[in-house]
């Protein structure tokens, strides 16, 4: 391209930005999209997913109209994603979307700002200092707690993972960041059958070994039995559960936290969805005794309703968190401030404490208890008018998690299939305890109780068409 060509594209986008226009676009897009969302068929039809093969084409050769774009995405795109935000989504722990936190996000994206240094986006740090004050406060987190702003519960859990091995390693005058695991001093992790299994990743890339994991056992519900603990030391890293993600139950956090740190071990809490639990009166019980961990890692987009990616972790030895993140290069200047980047693995990365802040401001304490009380009881809805409706719930609905049985695997998964297919509802196979079972996660602000009643409603149905064919 030759600098006259350049010239051009470049008043070109600069008039894109003066015009306002496409921006303006994309919104009245996304606009018509939030409003459709909940009449909308949650299961995007068979026909926008075979339109989206139009997506593919030879890499363009000269510059496109930006407009088009955009209209192009929305015609293509918008059809084909999964109304995740429309109140019948119930797959995975995936949580909606509060529309503050969504519009708080849209500017921060306008921004552009680098969230590494306090220097590179001062906002970016305000918010994230804020965010951390109140989780805090909010989970009732030791004083001490720091938190990194990262994309989701997988690296909060690699991050309090590798805080324990730091601070571990650090005790006994070794430095893992420098001379790596080979002749480091024993690591061993125990945790829970039922761990969730980027806890079980998390092992592996730390360079822990699976292999190497001291497994206690669980009770029916998937909780763990502390009296199946092996004995603990100060080389252990035990790593606890605050919601299972199939029946949601909580382990006994205060038994088992308060005798791994007599013990001296490190205790993480994996509480993705679950410790939000400690942020609502009708659930608070569940997650009592979860200050008596050294690190946590949770989700915004889960119960919070933040838009994705937006996953914190939390940790009490604050030095042992930014040491194992540990980075220094010429250009990188850190100040007195919060330079977010100490708290996480990555270097450049999005303000994703903007969408945070925008959430935790809007609902307040108040509303935070009101939402996750809500789950909860959309939750019990679902038990109860599922087994009205003659279908078997295997787990204790403590939160926000039901497990249905259906039948064999094939019958469970042609059930999920015939579900999605109705356009209804959403929701996804698991197995418990080798069962197949269909998992229904409430986690969105918007259900209501007609979409609930809606969805049994479409189970019913998806059972009767089965049965007759
Ligand atoms: C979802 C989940 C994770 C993983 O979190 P991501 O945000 O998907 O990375 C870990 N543990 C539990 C219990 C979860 O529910």
């Amino acid at each position: 391209m030759t600098d006259k060509h350049y010239a051009t594209l470049q008043r070109e986008m600069s008039a894109q930005i003066s015009a306002g226009d496409l921006l303006e676009r994309s919104l009245a897009y996304g606009s018509e999209y939030l409003s459709n969302a909940h009449a909308r068929s949650v299961a995007p039809g068979e026909d926008a997913q075979k339109a989206l093969a139009m997506f593919r084409e030879p890499l363009p050769t000269s510059t496109g109209d930006a407009a088009k774009i955009i209209d192009e995405l929305h015609a293509l795109g918008s059809p084909a994603t999964v109304a995740q935000t429309g109140g019948r989504f119930f797959g995975l722990v995936n949580g909606g979307c509060i529309p503050a936190s969504l519009a708080a996000r849209l500017l921060a994206d306008v921004w552009d700002q680098n969230a590494v240094l306090h220097a590179t986006s001062p906002t970016a740090a305000a918010l994230e200092s804020v965010c951390e004050a109140w989780l805090k406060e909010l989970f009732g987190l030791p004083e001490s707690t720091v938190a990194g702003f990262v994309t989701g519960t997988s690296i909060a859990i690699v991050l309090g993972l590798a805080a324990a091995r730091w601070r571990i390693c650090a005790r006994r005058g070794y430095d893992v960041n420098a001379r790596g695991l080979a002749g480091a001093p024993p690591l061993r992790i125990v945790t829970g059958r039922h761990a969730h299994s980027t806890v079980i990743k998390a092992v592996a890339l730390l360079g822990l070994g699976t292999a190497n994991i001291e497994w206690a056992e669980v009770d029916e519900q998937g909780r763990l039995l502390p009296e199946t603990l092996p004995e603990l030391d100060d080389s252990c890293i035990v790593i606890l559960q605050a919601g299972n993600v199939n029946s949601g139950a909580f382990d006994p956090l205060r038994t088992v936290g308060g005798a791994a740190r007599d013990s001296g071990a490190w205790v993480h809490i994996d509480g993705a969805f679950g410790l939000w639990a400690a942020a609502a009166a009708a659930t608070r019980h569940l997650a009592d005794g979860l200050e008596l961990a050294d690190s946590w890692s949770v989700d915004g987009h889960k119960t919070l309703n933040t838009p994705y990616d937006n996953g914190i972790a939390l940790c009490r030895d604050a030095e042992a968190l930014t040491g194992a993140l540990e980075n220094s290069g010429a250009y990188i200047m850190y100040s007195q401030e919060r330079d977010s980047s100490r708290y996480t693995p990555e270097l450049s990365r999005r303000a994703r404490g903007v969408e945070l802040w925008a959430a935790l401001k809007y609902l307040g304490r108040d509303g935070i208890d009101a939402l996750v009380t809500h789950l909860h009881a959309r939750a019990r809805q679902f038990s109860e008018e599922l087994s009205a409706a003659g279908f078997a719930i295997l787990n204790d609905v403590v939160f926000n998690q039901v497990l249905v049985e259906i039948g064999n695997q094939e019958t469970t998964d042609a059930f999920v299939l015939r579900v999605r297919a109705s356009g209804e509802a959403w929701v996804g196979a698991s197995a418990w305890f080798g069962k197949p079972v269909v998992r229904i996660s409430v986690c969105s602000w918007a259900t209501t109780p007609d979409d609930v009643s809606r969805t049994v409603a479409a189970f019913e149905a998806a059972r009767k068409s089965q049965e007759t064919v």
